[in-house]
């Protein structure tokens, strides 16, 4: 397609621009920039207009000005090393001009007394006095056009000049030609949007007003959007394949059943039902169970697992942390016990002997079903007959990743992914369009409300005999503090200053956990822990995904308004596993702002993840939903759900009534975002 021509420029590597050699390509590849394109699309953050003159009375500390003053008086200290002053004024108002190794003739020459002139730099503030120093432009009044000047400015990184990298840029803009836009020119009349070119060029052109500017912005934001949903639509044709079909027996899920300590809930069985139907199916399963912390979602994945067992395939089932994997492996040794599915782990214990057996079985079929972390999934392992890939608490999923993953298991596994983290409704497509959604709404009936309590970090006293309490009817607690050791920079509480104070409360039932530990010791920790060895266990977040402790019924989280929201929710989700009463205490330092306090209020005054994630979206915008920033599954860099969600929206509509062969047509939209990899599948 000869749009894709002659826009292959936009594609090449930074170096192929003149003046760009080793070093300015080193400094560009630490702004992420590698092809042109990049450049293209970063946008400068800012226009800087000296054209416009600002009053004194208006300026703005920080920012690049141009003010119109008459001259009013010379200070030139004689003193070497302290700078010649000039005051000048506009009507009352007073500003200095401050030149470090200017000599006095020259000042006396640009500044003269009584004139009026225009000066242009960056307003400070100091010992209470607005001041410029050594200002990049003056100009008589009779000049103005000499400074008139509006440009764009980047963000840059280290070693990278200003003027270098605004070079850059023009001189690629003045290369896009003008090509057959994806979209139909009458999308773009309708939407009020520019051919691609012109948004570009907008984009970085400052004389633009900042109306158009949006609107601009707005399709680069609507392409942003659209590309992610022609590359999971892409994903779904690739993965959901025609698959052999596996017949089931169901002869396991009743022995399970009755390991089982509980009867599933009415939710939990039609979604077992749901994951059935996939197994059965013609084609592959590419599903991810959604459900809040504690919703019981683990039992649904392995009796699944157990189906497809018995229609002789084998099981992976992989977590993100050993924890995690460990206890899902102890929990299914239970589960299949007096079966003669063959289980087995492969965690950073399991000596390399063990490894090397148990690596020779999995080739060879001799095991069913197999935990571990994502070292599963290392080319050095080899299924026999691998047919399921369940996935647990991994958010850290893009859909590049989802589809590397499906493509390991090959045309005939099925793939699950499980997940508490909650994506607000709206978003759902956006980021899960490629994969079949299950939600579990329903939690286990016998299953407490946690009561959250929100307190001033001053009260801490009053705990202890909370604690006590706790401890004398045996059960146990989490503290959880953000910082591993005292910053001098952050004022948040540590974990090992939090444990030398409780410790001392409470000789001997105290255990320490956090991430700087290797995974002996921290597996040490949390088995006594598990073992009711210790009763309170200082912690950071790494406690945070999945684990179980029926018997915790305690959380403290401190310095609470420092953590999103969702995070604060998944940690409270460490208590309330088991049958009895559970506490979380939300602790705060002094001076909470009004957005924080009402933050906890939400956490407060439910239980329920989704409606979390969906407040937070409303009360924070994008930057902490869903910790997405942590999570790793942003796959966005302009698109915003709460400012852009009519174009979340429309992009949705849009693509419904895509063609899939049409997806060619989108080549150089998808490899814009670096969505490109799915053509190529497609084309194979
Ligand atoms: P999550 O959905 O967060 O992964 P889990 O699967 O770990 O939750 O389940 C949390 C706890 O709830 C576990 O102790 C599990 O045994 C228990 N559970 C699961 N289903 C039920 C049920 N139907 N009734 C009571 N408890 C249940
Ligand atoms: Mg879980």
């Amino acid at each position: 397609m000869n749009n894709i021509n002659k826009n292959n420029f936009l594609f090449e590597e930074i170096s192929s621009l003149k003046g760009v050699g080793i070093k300015l390509k080193k400094y560009l590849k630490n702004k992420k920039i590698e092809k042109i394109k990049d450049l293209l699309l970063d946008l400068p953050y800012e226009i800087i207009d000296r054209s416009k003159i600002t009053e004194l009375e208006n300026l703005e500390i920080g920012k690049i000005t141009t003010v119109k003053v008459l001259v009013k008086k010379y200070n030139f200290p004689r003193i070497r090393n302290l700078p010649n002053k000039v005051i000048c004024t506009d009507k009352e108002k007073k500003i200095n001009i401050i030149f470090f190794n200017s000599r006095e003739g020259y000042i006396r020459k640009v500044l003269p007394i009584n004139c009026e002139v225009f000066i242009s730099g960056k307003i400070n503030y100091y010992k209470n006095q607005y001041q410029i120093t050594n200002p990049t432009y003056i100009q008589p009044k009779n000049n103005k056009a000499k400074i008139t000047k509006i440009f764009p400015k980047y963000s840059l990184t280290e070693g990278l000049k200003e003027k270098i990298y605004r070079n850059l840029i023009s001189k690629v803009l003045d290369k896009i030609e003008n090509f057959d836009d994806w979209h139909s020119d009458y999308f773009l009349k309708q939407n009020k949007f520019n051919n691609f070119k012109k948004t570009l060029l907008n984009l970085h052109n400052p004389s633009t007003s900042k109306d158009i500017r949006s609107n601009d912005y707005r399709r680069l934001v609507y392409d942003e959007i659209f590309s992610n949903l022609v590359s999971l639509l892409s994903t779904r044709k690739i993965v959901k394949v025609k698959k052999k079909i596996k017949i089931i027996k169901n002869k396991i899920e009743s022995i399970i059943l009755k390991n089982f300590p509980f009867e599933l809930t009415e939710n939990q069985k039609e979604i077992l039902k749901v994951l059935e139907n996939d197994i059965k199916s013609e084609t592959r399963m590419f599903r991810l169970l959604q459900g809040d912390v504690g919703s019981g979602k683990t039992i649904l994945a392995l009796i699944t697992a157990s189906k497809v067992i018995e229609s002789n395939y084998q099981v992976a089932f992989m977590a993100p942390t050993e924890i995690l994997s460990t206890q899902h492996f102890t929990l299914a040794k239970k589960l299949f016990n007096s079966t003669n599915v063959k289980i087995e782990i492969i965690t950073g214990k399991t000596s390399v002997k063990n490894k090397k057996i148990i690596m020779s079985k999995l080739e060879k079929g001799q095991i069913d079903l197999i935990f571990g972390t994502h070292s599963l999934f290392q080319k050095k392992i080899t299924f026999s007959n691998l047919g399921f890939i369940i996935i647990d608490e991994q958010h850290k999923f893009g859909v590049n990743q989802r589809l590397k993953l499906a493509k390991k298991g090959g045309n005939n596994c099925d793939l699950l992914l499980i997940s508490a983290t909650p994506i607000p409704r709206t978003m759902m497509l956006s980021f899960f369009g490629d994969m079949d959604i299950s939600r579990l709404k329903e939690k286990p009936k016998e299953r407490k409300d946690i009561i959250t309590l929100v307190k001033p970090e001053k009260k801490i006293s009053e705990l202890w005999p909370l604690l006590k309490n706790e401890i004398s009817i045996n059960r146990q607690i989490f503290w959880i503090c953000p910082l591993i050791e005292e910053s001098k920079r952050l004022n948040y509480s540590s974990v090992k200053k939090k444990y030398d104070l409780i410790k001392n409360i409470f000789p001997n039932e105290v255990g320490l956990i956090h991430g700087s530990l290797n995974n002996e010791e921290k597996n040490n920790v949390l088995d006594r822990f598990y073992k009711k060895e210790i009763k309170i266990l200082v912690s950071t977040t790494v406690i945070e995904v999945g684990i179980d402790f029926p018997s915790a019924n305690t959380i403290v989280i401190e310095d609470s308004n420092k953590f999103g929201l969702s995070q604060l929710h998944q940690l409270r989700g460490r208590v309330g596993r088991g049958k009895s009463n559970s506490i979380c205490i939300l602790l705060y330092k002094d001076n909470l702002s009004n957005n924080s306090k009402e933050r906890l209020k939400i956490l407060k005054s439910t239980n329920d993840g989704f409606i979390i994630a969906e407040k937070d979206l409303e009360l924070r915008g994008y930057g902490d939903i869903l910790g997405f920033q942590q999570s790793g599954i942003k796959d966005f860099k302009f698109a915003d759900p709460i400012q852009h969600k009519d174009l979340f929206l429309l992009a949705e509509k849009n693509i419904k009534n895509l063609n899939y062969l049409s997806i060619k047509k989108f080549e150089t939209l998808l490899k814009l975002f670096d969505r490109a990899e799915i053509i190529h599948e497609l084309g194979n």
